[in-house]
């Protein structure tokens, strides 16, 4: 609920308190205030810009929402705001592909629904150093395009503090997805349809139909996004597993086998392939796969790649301890190898872009003991942490350098979905969308630090390097030193350009 002056109450949430201090203290600006600093110019003197192209010392000027100016030793202006940055990277602000917030909290919220809405999650986001988040959100039945982007961009902005853009989740129905459906999506901004497509016995049922909306989607110019693992395999697998009593959700590894991605990815490539349309892979997860992926790369197929946090940090041991159901998404967590190829996809250009999967249910549900292989709660509480667990494992750890993290936090992403350069840059007439990031802060993870509602961090008790000193979105300083800043109902939708292939650099050459 969002009272007329836009700050946010409700069950969950407490009043905030201007000027409160503390490592997880929201502040609700004041419009007032809000308004009076879009005014003023904002310098940020001193700090090390970071582009997917490379990096140059030099000021920024931001002005309104966007960047005015960028060189060395900018002449002060009238009313400014100084930020000095010494010893600071200058990021673009990260764009998570893969976000599922809450649009509407259920009032009371349901216990083992997501209990993230886009207030925490839009502050987890800022305290982690992502600006844009996305959502998958279905079209109802009886719903006109008109009407879904009515009800999903009206319900957002309400709330919102981060900038956002939608998926459209398809259902069962691909009878729907017309070509000029498609085009009716595409001309409003929806440029991207997911989620779980072959994971689902429905795809296989209508296998013929939904190639037709595949082929339709990319001169409609919209990306394709599928879930890929095979459904009969881990059907079948699943219901082996539960037969001989084995239905643990310690066995999560088995019930969903790297061979149901191996060949859904074969799959996804081959509907490029035939369509000539661009399809994107969420959350690839095995190294068998990603190598599927990479050859038809080679081959010049319109094929893209997400991965999730996860499989870069973690590996199928963690199945075995106790509280396994933290670490339950699928695909499933792989081995030391497959964590390896993940990582060298990065550093190579063909793993393009990183989605959190952040899904806000509790550490209770989570750990549900009722939880089995069949009946699972997927997703993760990661949304904070994961750029500062990205830069810690792997640009201090020399797997990526620094252009290689911004390409695949951001530029890529930005890309993709028709943002560019908008967003996903640091660019005179981008959006000032940037993050002051201290590459030596020091912190280790802990539950109590989230602002996510749910309050727990899948990577709690990891002691990290390199977090976000000051978050700015559209000129606007939304976290600062432990702090969020920003006004509900401050972030907006951005519409995606109709897809066209976009020129993702090869990042081959480490720095
Ligand atoms: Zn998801």
């Amino acid at each position: 609920m969002v009272e007329s002056n836009g700050v946010r109450t409700g069950r969950s949430w407490k009043r905030p308190v201007i000027g409160m201090t503390g490592i997880t203290g929201i502040v609700f600006a004041l419009s007032g205030l809000a308004a009076a600093q879009e005014r003023a110019d904002i310098i940020i003197r001193n700090g090390l810009i970071v582009t997917a192209e490379g990096r140059m010392e030099a000021d920024v000027r931001i002005r309104g929402e966007t960047i005015a100016e960028i060189g060395r030793d900018l002449a002060p202006s009238a009313g400014e705001r100084e930020i000095d940055a010494r010893g600071m990277l200058l990021l673009p602000g990260a764009v998570d592909t893969h976000t599922h917030l809450n649009p509407e909290m259920p009032d009371p919220p349901r216990p083992q629904g997501n209990q993230d809405d886009y207030v925490s999650g839009s502050a987890a986001a800022f305290a982690g150093g992502a600006t844009t988040i996305s959502n998958f959100i279905s079209v109802q039945p009886d719903e006109d395009v008109s009407a879904y982007a009515a009800r999903v961009i009206g319900g957002i902005e309400k709330s919102a503090m981060a900038d956002f853009f939608i998926h459209v989740t398809v259902g069962n129905d691909p009878a729907r997805f017309t070509r000029e459906m498609l085009d009716e999506l595409a001309s409003r901004g929806f440029v991207s349809t997911g989620e779980d497509f072959l994971a689902r016995e429905s795809f296989d049922l209508n296998a013929l139909a939904w190639l037709r909306v595949f082929k339709a989607s990319g001169p409609a110019g919209v990306l394709s996004m599928l879930h890929a693992e095979d459904y009969s395999i881990m059907a079948e697998a699943q219901e082996r597993l539960m037969a001989e009593g084995r239905g643990s959700i310690h066995n999560f590894g088995q019930s969903a086998p790297v061979v149901a991605e191996v060949v859904a990815v074969q799959r996804a490539v081959a509907i490029a392939e035939a369509t000539g349309s661009p399809i994107y892979i969420l959350h690839m997860s095995s190294g068998r796969a990603q190598r599927v992926a990479e050859e038809a790369m080679a081959r010049g197929l319109p094929v893209y790649v997400e991965t999730r946090p996860m499989y870069l940090h973690l590996t199928q041991e963690v199945y075995q301890r106790p509280d396994a159901g933290l670490y339950l998404g699928g695909p499933p967590l792989r081995e030391k190898w497959d964590q390896d190829i993940l990582w060298e996809g990065i550093a190579k250009g063909t793993i393009h872009t990183i989605g959190t999967d952040h899904t806000g249910y509790s550490k209770e549900a989570k750990l549900d003991p009722k939880q089995t292989i069949a009946d699972k709660r997927m997703g993760f509480s990661n949304l904070q942490e994961y750029l500062p667990m990205l830069f810690s494992e792997g640009v201090l750890k020399e797997r990526i350098t620094l252009e290689q993290f911004v390409a695949v936090t951001s530029t890529n992403a930005a890309k993709l979905f028709g943002m560019y350069p908008r967003k996903g840059t640091i660019e005179v007439g981008s959006d000032a969308d940037i993050v002051i990031w201290d590459p030596t802060m020091k912190k280790t993870i802990r539950d109590e630090d989230q602002f996510s509602n749910v309050h727990y961090s899948t990577y709690a008790g990891w002691e990290v390097t390199g977090f976000p000193r000051t978050t700015i979105r559209r000129g606007e300083v939304v976290y600062d030193n432990g702090q969020v800043i920003a006004q509900p109902g401050s972030g907006k939708f951005i519409p995606g350009a109709p897809f066209q292939r976009p020129h993702l650099r090869p990042t081959s050459n480490r720095e």
